[in-house]
């Protein structure tokens, strides 16, 4: 499986068309034009914009200008020094655009997207069409491989073509997430297990509020900041309010919906709660638990200092912020077989947070995978061969990988990267936390180098070492 110094032809159409150069688009474009793909990258910027993009150069950060920790202890941080083992371009150039953040990567963003617009310029085996893609087939037909990373607002005619290409109930939308807390910083002594009247087992984490303790949290959550809402969101929340809405409707409208304490007793007092917030299991290992019901737009920050009142998740560390706004994704364990890559037309490959995955890094992790998978398809690998090139499922970004075709296709979410992923984790408590970091570190770092070795053997014709 060599692909020896043989030289791509200048020919467009034998290369990767991408369509959208956002932060997953535009690391694939880059990604596979190092590779010695040609890359025709298809956006519709700068004469057209979704409603939640302001600026004319591509990779644009939409909302915040952080792309979180740099610490390699933690997910996010772990996820960012794979992608730079890998030799990410949009990871380097966030860090030669970095501003002070603390551990963050925070980065000036209209600095960041415009080199990133530049690079994507600058290479010569890119080039750039400015076009409001509608239809998949035309741009399936003329390329080796296609890559669609048109975002989380792709709507319109793609949007239907995409349904369409996917079987009808491939492309979900949802307009609410709740926030995901880390099972280790729940409070085990301020919460219960149950189920609301014992039915089923007893497959709630309940916490439970008194009188004093509802009231704060109430007023908190109306008071709080909330994240600016866009004309273009409001139109899908009618059905699904947010917990803040919830609590400026009433005292006790919260305790009639989603903190309810009907059929549910503390063992602690054997009697029922004033309130009860239920936290429901995410994940097969039970390391992520859900805060049902509430569906929010608190600004990140709020939404810890808010919840944090509930006593059981004063100290909760939160995996995955609640949001709300338009998000169309793909039902990736439906659509998609590994590799990022359709189940119904071989040449069709998804990334960024249409693939189903959430988060600015996550797009970018995305891109460069399917960029590397979909090369090698355009090479002539199948993707049983191209799978070589996938970071196994012990790396932040297999795993991220894996989630997209692994997870449960019922009420399919996107999915943040966090360590209730990996499969160290399942090994729970019998591995001390603080060793936990350098465990993932060492596996990762390992894996890694593996994976760069296949590449540069197959791409670059480089000797193996593995
Ligand atoms: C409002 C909002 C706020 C968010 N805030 C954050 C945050 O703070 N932190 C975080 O980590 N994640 C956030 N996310 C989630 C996610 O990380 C971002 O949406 C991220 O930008 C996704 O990257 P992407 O490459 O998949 O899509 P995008 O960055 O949206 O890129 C899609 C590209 O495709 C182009 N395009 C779309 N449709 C077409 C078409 N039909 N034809 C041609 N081009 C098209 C667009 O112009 C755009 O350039 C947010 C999402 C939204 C919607």
């Amino acid at each position: 499986m060599t692909r020896g110094q043989d030289k791509v032809q200048p020919d467009w159409h034998k290369g990767l068309a991408i369509l959208g150069g956002g932060l997953a688009g535009s690391e694939a474009a880059l990604t596979a034009a190092r590779l010695g793909l040609s890359v025709t990258l298809v956006d519709m910027k700068p004469g057209q914009r979704s409603p939640a993009h302001s600026q004319a150069y591509f990779a644009e950060l939409v909302c915040s200008n952080s792309l979180k920790s740099k610490r390699p202890d933690t997910a996010q941080g772990l996820l960012k020094e794979e992608l730079t083992s890998l030799g990410s371009s949009l990871i380097a150039l966030a860090h030669d655009h970095a501003l002070p953040a603390g551990g963050s990567l925070a980065v000036d963003r209209e600095n960041f997207s415009a080199a990133v617009t530049q690079s994507l310029k600058d290479h010569p085996g890119i080039r750039i069409l400015e076009e409001r893609v509608e239809d998949l087939q035309p741009w399936l037909q003329a390329y080796a491989a296609v890559i669609v990373a048109t975002g989380p607002l792709t709507s319109g005619p793609l949007y239907q073509n995409i349904q369409e290409m996917t079987g009808g109930e491939g492309l979900h939308f949802f307009d609410a997430v709740a926030p995901i807390v880390e099972a280790d910083s729940i409070d085990r002594e301020k919460s219960f297990f149950a189920s609301r009247y014992d039915k089923g087992g007893p497959d709630y984490l309940n916490c439970p509020l008194t009188q004093e303790e509802y009231l704060a949290f109430r007023q908190a959550l109306m008071e709080a900041d909330k994240a600016a809402i866009q004309d273009f969101d409001a139109v899908y929340f009618k059905d699904c309010l947010p917990i803040e809405v919830l609590a400026s409707r009433g005292e006790d409208t919260m305790r009639y919906g989603p903190l309810r304490p009907v059929g549910l007793i503390d063992p602690k007092t054997g009697k029922r709660p004033y309130a009860c917030l239920q936290l429901r299991q995410e994940d097969k290992e039970a390391a992520m638990w859900s805060l049902v019901g509430c569906q929010t737009r608190l600004t990140f920050p709020e939404q810890r200092r808010v919840f944090g009142l509930i006593p059981a998740l004063g100290q909760a560390h939160f995996l995955r912020y609640g949001v709300m706004h338009r998000n169309s994704f793909i039902q990736a364990p439906l659509v998609l077989k590994q590799g990022f890559q359709s189940r119904m037309e071989d040449r069709l490959f998804f990334a960024g947070q249409l693939s189903g995955l959430e988060g600015y890094v996550e797009a970018i992790a995305s891109g460069h995978m399917a960029a590397i998978q979909a090369s090698a398809h355009a090479l002539g690998l199948t993707g049983e061969e191209g799978a070589a090139f996938l970071p196994p499922q012990e790396t932040m970004m297999g795993a991220l990988a894996a989630w997209v075709t692994q997870a449960p296709a019922q009420d399919y979410q996107p999915m943040n990267a966090n360590f209730g992923l990996l499969p160290l984790d399942q090994l729970g408590q019998k591995i001390k936390k603080k060793e936990r970091g350098t465990i993932r570190q060492a596996r990762s770092a390992q894996a890694m180098q593996g994976v760069l070795a296949r590449i540069r053997h197959f791409f670059m014709g480089e000797a193996a070492h593995d």
